[in-house]
Order: structure tokens, then sequence, then C-alpha cells
């Protein structure tokens, strides 16, 4: 893929996406869309009302009994097709990504790519969703149907454009339900070609509808009583929120959060390969990915694998094998992240504060290049806390158990992964980091399709997972069906 980012502007006003057209929003005011590469404006994202939300929910209500009722295998077409148009318009959806988000154009492909896969587990629902039925006694037959829940919301983070919103879409669609989709106010532009794309894969009026904005429509959507069901994708502060105020208004709710993910790394780990796949874990999307590792716990003598991440952290090209930071803001948070713990006593290995970009992108854009910071205390925030920028905090430990203890007292519960050549090692590890996604020898250890995304504790408020059989079980009710067609005069007690 060729690394050359088309940068475009010019957007304009933003519209929001209700009844399959480009409505104007009932917006007080619009925010600038920066562009992270080159710190330019993009265009303006309409910051919408309960009002934008109200319209969104209608019209999502009136195309639900029409999408209900047509059969799933017709439903699913609309996926196979969208998967088509999304092949077609890969490398302009990529390009979109990189201009808004800052991704380079090999992580913006990884987003449509992993974006494309869901759609394809969406695609083999109508082969999976069949319940259980059985004869529980004589001549009485029990069967489950799934059915979808109504008009539901989705709401997603910066990060990842377009594959956070198609964890969701085409598992929610697929089953029948309607949607009002609340994409990250910093990257509106790629939801709405997404919309198109739906459209003219022949998604009916109504079914998928977007509104932009931040938290008063978040807040509309938790306490619509229209919307049957809620998921959240974004930081632990907003999805406690988002959790606690959709159920209180009686909704179905799964919010994922932040992360704080630990790589532990054995000495025996393999000095060939293991090196570069730690340090991209932690700075592949410029650190802005919840399975990013931001802790690497060194257990023993792990020197050669760290001089080894010295030296590929620093050949690194921002611009070209790295991409921007979303914004000023948190280029400045994560600077200070940095900056206080190197006057804690840490020691900055890598630095990447004030580094600016090689090709793709100005000074004026957001930038922090890769930072490894060695020799941590526990003390030292940039240890516990969720940084979201391209920094591998490096602590070192004697026992494989000092390790775990260490990765076990982080509140969050999201990804967890061990470096080693040993069995004994990894299977210890697997049994007891608390994290709802391990991996051995996998920087970022996402479950790829069918198996299911979710984290645990302070990463996931709500049970069960996103994606996968869990996306499926969230979106639909089980109808609990009884049935006996026998004569009155056998009947006995069950009867
Ligand atoms: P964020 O929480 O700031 O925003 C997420 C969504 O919530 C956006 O749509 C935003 O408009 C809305 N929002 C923001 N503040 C709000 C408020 N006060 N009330 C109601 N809604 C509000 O997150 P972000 O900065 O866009 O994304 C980064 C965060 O998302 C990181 O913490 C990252 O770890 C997390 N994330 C988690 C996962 C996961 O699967 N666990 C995946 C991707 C990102």
């Amino acid at each position: 893929m060729s690394n050359e980012i088309k940068f475009t502007s010019g957007y304009g006003k933003i519209k929001n996406w209700i009844g399959n057209k480009e409505v104007e929003s009932k917006a007080r005011n619009y925010q600038d869309i920066y562009g992270p590469y080159r710190g330019d404006i993009l265009g303006q994202v309409p910051m919408g009302t309960l009002s934008d939300v109200d319209a969104a929910v209608a019209a999502a209500k009136e195309a639900f009994p029409g999408w209900k009722n047509t059969h799933i295998k017709q439903r699913v077409q609309v996926m196979f097709k969208l998967k088509t148009l999304m092949e077609r318009d890969f490398n302009e959806l990529c390009q979109l990504i990189s201009t808004e988000n800052g991704k380079t154009l090999v992580e913006a492909a990884g987003d449509v790519a992993k974006a494309i896969e869901v759609l394809e587990f969406g695609c083999a629902i109508p082969n999976k969703i069949s319940g259980q039925a059985q004869e529980v006694s004589a001549d009485i037959f029990c069967s489950n149907l799934k059915t979808p829940l109504g008009v539901v919301a989705s709401i997603a983070p910066f990060n990842f454009p377009i594959m956070v919103p198609m964890w969701t879409l085409p598992i929610a669609l697929t089953v029948g339900n309607t949607m009002v989709l609340k994409p990250s106010e910093q990257v509106p532009l790629s939801a709405i070609r997404l919309a198109k794309l739906f459209k003219e894969a022949g998604l009916p009026d109504g079914v998928l509808n977007v509104v932009h904005g931040g938290a008063e429509v978040v807040n509309g959507i938790c306490d619509h009583p229209d919307i049957k069901a809620v998921s959240f994708v974004g930081s632990t502060k907003v999805a406690k929120l988002v959790y606690a105020r959709a159920t209180a208004s009686g909704k179905r709710a799964l919010a994922l959060g932040g992360a704080k993910n630990h790589l532990i790394v054995m000495p025996d780990a393999d000095v060939e390969t293991a090196p570069k796949q730690i340090v991209d874990s932690a700075i592949g999307c410029a650190g802005q990915r919840c399975m990013a590792a931001s802790v690497m716990i060194a257990v023993g003598d792990c020197s050669k694998i760290i001089e080894q991440m010295k030296a590929y952290a620093d050949s690194v090209k921002l611009g070209e094998s790295m991409g921007a930071i979303i914004n000023k803001q948190s280029v400045e948070r994560i600077n200070q992240y940095i900056t206080q713990a190197e006057q804690m006593g840490a020691k900055i290995l890598v630095d990447g504060r004030g580094k600016t970009p090689i090709t793709n992108g100005t000074k004026d854009g957001y930038w922090v290049g890769p930072t490894l910071i060695d020799k941590m205390k526990e003390n030292i925030p940039a240890l516990k806390e969720e940084i979201f920028g391209p920094v591998l905090a490096i602590i070192h430990v004697d026992t494989l158990e000092q390790a775990m203890k260490l990765e076990n007292s982080n509140p969050y519960g999201n990804a967890c992964s061990i470096f080693t050549t040993s069995g004994r090692y990894a299977d210890y590890v697997i049994k007891n980091a608390t994290a709802g996604m391990c991996g051995v020898n996998v920087g970022v250890p996402v479950p790829r399709e069918p198996f299911a995304f979710g984290g645990w504790y302070e990463s996931r408020f709500g049970a069960g997972d996103i994606t996968g059989d869990a996306g499926i079980s969230f979106w639909t009710q089980d109808k609990k069906i009884t049935v006996k067609w026998i004569e009155p005069q056998s009947r006995n007690w069950m009867s």
C-alpha cells in the first residue's frame, strides 16, 4: 500500500444522517474538526441536541416494523453488498481515516479490514441464529426464537472511526434492529461515509441514522424512552456514566472503557521477534488503541530485549511508519506524563517529546514520537493511569509471581500478554491474569472473528462482549415458545 496520504479538507458543516439522507442538525454550536497530521481545519461538526436525537429515533422507530419483518435472509443481503462496496472503496476509506484520525494508511487499512471481518460475521448470522427446540414433554414443544430489541444505539470513540461502529452495526442490524449511531465528534466524516455505503448497499430508509455531537446527544440517547439498548465504547469515565444512565432508564447497556495493558517479558523471550512486537504494540496507532501495551514488566534480565527495543524505537519514522495524535490537548497530556515520570526518577530511554514528522504532515500537526521509559516505580502515575499515547513504561521485577501481582493490581482488565518460549510460564499467565483478552507472544491480543471482543472490570461495564456470539445475544431477546397440538382428552398435569 502506498504511504502517500492524499489530504482533503473543505468538508464544511457536517450534517446528520436521518432517514437515509443528510439532514441539517438543530445544533446551537459547531466545533472545528482538525486533521491530526497537519493541524488544519477539515470542516465543522454540529454539537447536536435532543431534537436531533428525537428526529433520528423517530426515523428508526418508523423503520423498525418493516425491517424486523424483512426476512433475515433478505436483511443479510445488505451486508453482503456492503462488503463488496467497502472493498471497492477500501483505499478511499483508508484515506479518510488517516485524514481525520491521524493513523498511517497501513493502520487505517487494519481499521477497515477488521470492520470487514465483523461484517463477514454479520453475513453468517442467518446460519448461526437458530435457537433451541425440544419436545419437553409428550407432545409439548418448547423453542426459543431470537428477536430484535427495536431501536438501539451505538456510541463510538475517536480511535477507530470505521472499526468500532462496525463492531455493532452488522450484528445489530442483521438481527433486525434499527439504529442510532453517535460517532465521536472528532471523527465524524468516516461515519457519514459508512452510512452512505449502507444506503448504496440497499439498507432501507431509517434503519441506520447518525447523530453528531457530544454529551448532550449521548445523554439524550441514554434517556430516550424509545431506545431499547445502548452500546458504548470510549473512556472508563464516560463508560461508567453511560452505563449508569442507560440502565437507570431501563435499557440494556454494554459500555467498554479504557485500559492499561501489561506485557510480561521473560528472559527466555525470542530476542529476534519480541522487541519489535513489543514496541509496535505500544506505538501502533500512536498508542491510541485500547489494546496497546502500556506497561512492560521485565522479569529478570531482559537487557538484550530492551536494547533491541530501543534500537527499533529510535528507527521509527514519524509520519511514515507512525501516525499522529488526535489533538493538541492529548499531546500535552502525553508529554506531561513523560515529564512527570522523568522528574520522579524514571529513565527516558527513547524520548518522543517534541518530535515532528519526516513526511506526511507538518510540525503544526499533533505529534509525539515513540517513548520508552525505563526504571519505572510503582508510585509514578504513568505506570498506573491510561496515557493513550505511544508510551511504554518498563518496570523490573525478579519473578513471574511478582509480575502477576503487579498486573493483578491494575483496576482495568482489557488485555495482558506474555513473551516467552516456555509453555509453563505462558500457562501461568493465561490462568492468572485479570484481563479479558490474553496473549502469548502476541503484542496486541485482539480476538479475531468469530471470537468475541471484550475486557473485564474497569474496562467493561455490563455483561457479555461486544462482538461474536455475545454480540448476537446483546442485540436480541429470546422469545420462549411452548406449543401443544394434542386433543384436550389427552391432557396430563403438564397441560
Ligand atoms: P471518550 O470517552 O472521550 O468519548 C467516547 C464517546 O463518548 C464519544 O462519542 C464522545 O462524544 C462521548 N462523550 C465524551 N464525553 C462525554 C460525556 N461527558 N458524557 C457523555 N458522552 C461523552 O473516548 P475517546 O477519547 O473518544 O476514546 C478513547 C478512549 O476509548 C480510551 O480510553 C480507550 O481506551 C477507549 N477505548 C476502549 C475500547 C474498548 O474496547 N475497551 C476501544 C476503543 C477505545
